[in-house]
């Protein structure tokens, strides 16, 4: 049955499989020729369909399937829905996200007391799935600055971002070198790396075209640097999150022996039940702790994850209160219960803020190009309050505010910026609903019915929904 079986364990297995890059196996020296088999044969199943839960959202038709053991949020789905024709997703509901990668809940609620505030910056956060689980997790008064280096993908983390419904996460479009300005700025340093991918080969076979050792090393050497550019944002005793989908060493345990050579970081060890399927690894020369997942292991997809303390550096940045402005609080009474926030104003445009982050933003401003601060709640026009698609998906929002549900079809219909027709008893602006979660806005004329929802957010394909 297989004829191969005499020769070396790499060899075999390139004979067998030759969808796999030559030279990948030999990425792969921890697993035995036993498990090689197990692994290559996982290599040939779909892949596992899994996605987040918010819980400022909570109530989806998901909430009670299987949960992802490591995070309390996760939920794992039999088969992949047509999810872009889900109203939900849209409404931030839930966030399409792969298994393995959810072990950052657990490592982060191991290594910090989450009742407490932290400044967190999530590095390469592009299309925003550790941001949205970092978000889940943070105390209100909390400050995520997630960042991504590539001006279309930070678009689409702002999106993301906007649909999660916090006012305590922003989103920046920066050099990682810009940001290692904001000395101290941080005591949370997430940094899910650019890696070569070979975690997700059955999830994107074109990453199986782009794999090989020469491109291991350069996402290597992308990695310190990385590392050198960032690493002065976090303070003392601040915690470092290192993550990649990748299974090489070079990207994975040496990349830990590398920090722990040339940066004062203590390794930090996670307590990781056996029964999860996942597996703790060592650095050569340090002994840094490691977690792998392998897809032959656990239902989810190959993962990397190791947490670093940080020794030397300087205390955590403080900074003196600002004022907040009040004299919009008229304007945004009727949409938000009297509460725990600050409204800027740049340019007409008002933005909702936890109090203690507006006094971030002058430092942050001077090193990264903001593109989300907070909640843009809406702009102010003469007298006239106009709001803003943001805030119709922010979580806070009152319960109250004049609405609509609107079936599945019309619900569609919105998303695609068609015009709709609900029946509406009087004329202004109306939240849109689907199950009870807010779409965006409409606003009724009286003749006509104006469909507010964002175009560059709009679904472009046609005909989505089966037939009735
Ligand atoms: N954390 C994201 C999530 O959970 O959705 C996934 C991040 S992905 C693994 C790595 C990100 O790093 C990509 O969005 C990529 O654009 C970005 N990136 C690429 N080169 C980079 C660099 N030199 N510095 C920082 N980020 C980079």
């Amino acid at each position: 049955m297989y004829p191969y079986l005499f020769r070396t364990k790499y060899a075999y297995f390139t004979q067998l499989n030759q969808s796999l890059p030559p030279h990948f196996l030999e990425t792969l020296p921890d697993l035995s020729a036993e498990e090689l088999e197990d692994f290559e044969s996982a290599q040939q199943m779909p892949p596992v369909i899994s996605l987040r839960l918010n819980p400022r959202k909570s109530g989806t038709t998901f909430d009670k399937n299987a949960v992802v053991p490591w995070c309390d949020n996760g939920r794992y789905l039999n088969e992949r829905p047509n999810f872009t024709a889900d109203p939900l997703l849209h409404a931030g509901a839930y966030y399409v996200q792969e298994a393995s990668s959810m072990l950052l809940d657990t490592a982060l609620r191991q290594c910090a007391d989450w009742c407490v505030s932290h400044r967190i910056l999530d590095l390469c956060a592009a299309p925003g799935g550790k941001s949205t689980l970092v978000a889940s997790i943070m105390s209100a008064d909390s400050f995520l600055l997630s960042n991504e280096v590539i001006q279309s993908r930070a678009s689409i983390l702002a999106e993301n971002l906007s649909k999660w419904g916090q006012m305590n996460t922003w989103v920046s479009n920066s050099d990682p070198k810009q940001l290692g300005k904001l000395q101290a700025f941080f005591d949370v340093l997430i940094i899910d790396a650019p890696c070569s991918g070979s975690g997700l080969f059955r999830k994107i076979p074109s990453y199986l075209e782009d794999w090989n050792p020469d491109f291991v090393n350069l996402c290597a050497e992308r990695q310190k640097r990385i590392f050198q550019d960032s690493y002065s944002a976090l303070s003392q005793h601040g915690l470092l999150v290192y993550m990649t989908c990748s299974f090489s060493r070079t990207e994975n345990e040496e990349m830990l022996d590398y920090l722990m050579d040339e940066f004062e970081m203590d390794s930090v060890a996670l307590d990781i039940p056996v029964s999860w399927g996942i597996t703790a690894t060592l650095s050569d020369r340090h002994g840094a702790h490691g977690y792998r997942c392998y897809p032959h292991k656990l239902k989810g997809e190959g993962f990397f994850l190791a947490c670093f303390r940080k020794k030397d550096g300087s205390p955590l940045q403080e900074f003196k209160p600002v004022k907040s402005e009040i004299k919009y609080q008229e304007a945004l009474n009727p949409y938000l219960s009297i509460g725990t926030y600050a409204v800027y104003e740049h340019d007409g445009h008002l933005f909702l803020m936890h109090p203690e982050h507006l006094t971030l933003l002058k430092p942050i401003l001077s090193h990264s190009r903001l593109i989300k601060k907070g909640i843009l709640a809406g702009k102010m026009i003469r007298q006239d309050f106009i709001p803003d698609h943001e805030l119709a998906l922010y979580h806070g929002l009152k319960n109250d505010l004049p609405s609509v549900e609107l079936d599945l079809q019309m619900a569609i219909q919105y998303l695609q910026k068609e015009v709709i027709h609900p029946v509406l008893p009087h004329k202004g602006w109306f939240l849109v609903k689907y199950h009870g979660k807010n779409l965006g806005w409409i606003k009724n004329l009286g003749n006509r019915v104006n469909n507010y929802y964002p175009v560059n957010y709009r679904i472009l394909s046609k005909n989505i929904l089966p037939d009735a």
